[in-house]
């Protein structure tokens, strides 16, 4: 096998990989984020022995990439995921579509990318020349010249199946819709909080927590704005689990105005005025969707992760934070050391080990090795749920008895992979005539 080389996406995004980024890598800081994203792959445009590649994989434990059969590539080649988006009136937003899919002529993007008359919301894969050039170009538009934009590696080249790029009437699935709410108003949203302000907040409400846990006086809540699956592979320490499967169900805060009042609506008897609601998502949107909700609910004190989970994994490694951050594309859930490589290296360069205790199988309930979810073989299931390597091997994919006997039963899938298109295994099945045999 042909030895490892990295390649490094390099801030400011205009600026190509090349050698002299490679042994920069040796200063890499958090204070001069020099590299936005580094992706492990084997490529042919570094060469050899003067550029001891696996070292720096130690240094910076960089093993969550080290079994990629990343195609060799050269550097415009090297895929990586983009997410971004902006609340901003947008005038026209379907010319605005328009000249979007024009810019995406001939370029290789794969992803969703919507926009309205809110504003936009993308996240898409691609090989960094096209990905750059796509941000680069929507920056240039004065609306979104101070997008946030976030970069991490794709694993096995693009993330997502296909483009989509259309105008669409929420920019996040929300159960009444988004077109009502005042997203383009900054002063409706939570206040920011850049990712080293959330965690000296964070760090100051543990310690009155844990000064005032038997007075019961706690003034924050700390609120995670996912979904329960999210939450079950990593999460912020002290953050409760969501009770919702989809953000267009969230409903904390709304409790009140139901006859019943929800167990489960950490929100629920809070004191609007004086208690501090720190919410956070991945990326940031749907907290600015949500604090909006919550802000017209009456809420004062709302405050909110600036770029979200990954932002904050950039910028203070995984302080604070247990676990993986899932994503919304093929590569499921990424460590944080993806965001952050050094952090999770110590000084020998060993792995540390990240405890993960909360992570529990959903059918035997026992401690998971890989916070990543699998979708059910049972294609009419397809329920995404965290499964144990035994119970894999058991159930042969499916997430219970029920679903081992169901009809259109798929493989079960090895490693990282993510179930393709049904005919795909509907045809290999009609072919050989064989049929998985149910778990009796
Ligand atoms: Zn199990
Ligand atoms: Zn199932």
């Amino acid at each position: 096998m042909a030895s490892s080389y990295a390649l490094i996406t390099v801030s400011p995004l205009s600026s190509t990989p090349n050698n002299k980024y490679i042994h920069k890598l040796s200063s890499f800081s958090n204070k001069t984020p020099i590299f936005t994203s580094i992706n492990f792959s084997r490529c042919c445009k570094f060469p050899g022995p003067s550029i001891p590649i696996w070292n720096y994989a130690k240094s910076f434990n960089l093993s969550a990439f080290s079994s990629l059969n990343g195609n060799c590539a050269d550097d415009d080649d090297n895929f990586i995921v983009v997410n971004f988006y902006r609340f901003v009136f947008v005038e026209n937003p379907q010319d605005e579509v328009s000249k979007h899919i024009s810019f995406m002529q001939g370029r290789d993007i794969h992803g969703r990318i919507y926009l309205n008359e809110q504003g936009i919301n993308a996240q898409y894969s691609g090989p960094s020349k096209d990905a750059l050039a796509y941000v680069e170009w929507v920056k240039q538009d004065h609306k979104f010249s101070d997008i946030l934009v976030q970069i991490s590696p794709a694993i096995n080249g693009h993330a997502f199946p296909k483009l989509k790029l259309r105008y669409k009437p929420s920019l996040v699935q929300l159960e009444e819709g988004t077109s009502h709410l005042a997203l383009v108003d900054p002063s409706m949203r939570a206040t920011p909080l850049t990712p080293s302000e959330w965690r000296s907040k964070l760090e100051t409400v543990n310690k009155i927590d844990n000064l005032s846990s038997t007075m019961n006086t706690t003034k924050s809540i700390l609120l995670d704005v996912r979904n329960g699956y999210e939450w079950d592979v990593g999460h912020f320490d002290g953050a409760q689990r969501p009770d919702v499967d989809s953000f267009r169900s969230t409903s904390f805060g709304l409790s009140e105005t139901e006859t019943e009042v929800i167990d489960e609506d950490p929100l629920a008897t809070v004191d609007k005025e004086n208690t501090d609601i720190l919410m956070y998502c991945t990326g940031g949107i749907r907290c600015d969707v949500y604090s909006t909700i919550l802000r017209q609910q009456g809420f004062k004190r709302l405050y909110t992760l600036k770029g979200g989970v990954s932002h904050y994994l950039e910028n203070e490694g995984s302080n604070g934070w247990v676990g993986n951050l899932f994503v919304f594309d093929s590569r499921l859930s990424l460590p944080p050391s993806t965001y952050k490589p050094e952090i999770s290296a110590d000084a020998s360069g060993k792995k540390r080990e990240a405890p993960h205790s909360f992570a529990k199988c959903y059918i035997c309930g026992s401690q998971v090795s890989e916070l990543r979810h699998r979708n059910c073989a049972n294609l009419d299931c397809n329920l995404l749920f965290l499964c144990c390597l035994k119970c894999v091997d058991d159930f042969r994919g499916c997430c219970c008895t029920k679903c081992t006997a169901a009809a259109r039963l798929r493989p079960v899938l090895i490693g990282h992979q993510r179930y393709q298109k049904w005919h795909k295994y509907r045809d290999v099945e009609s072919k050989s005539g064989s049929r998985l045999n149910p778990v009796t």
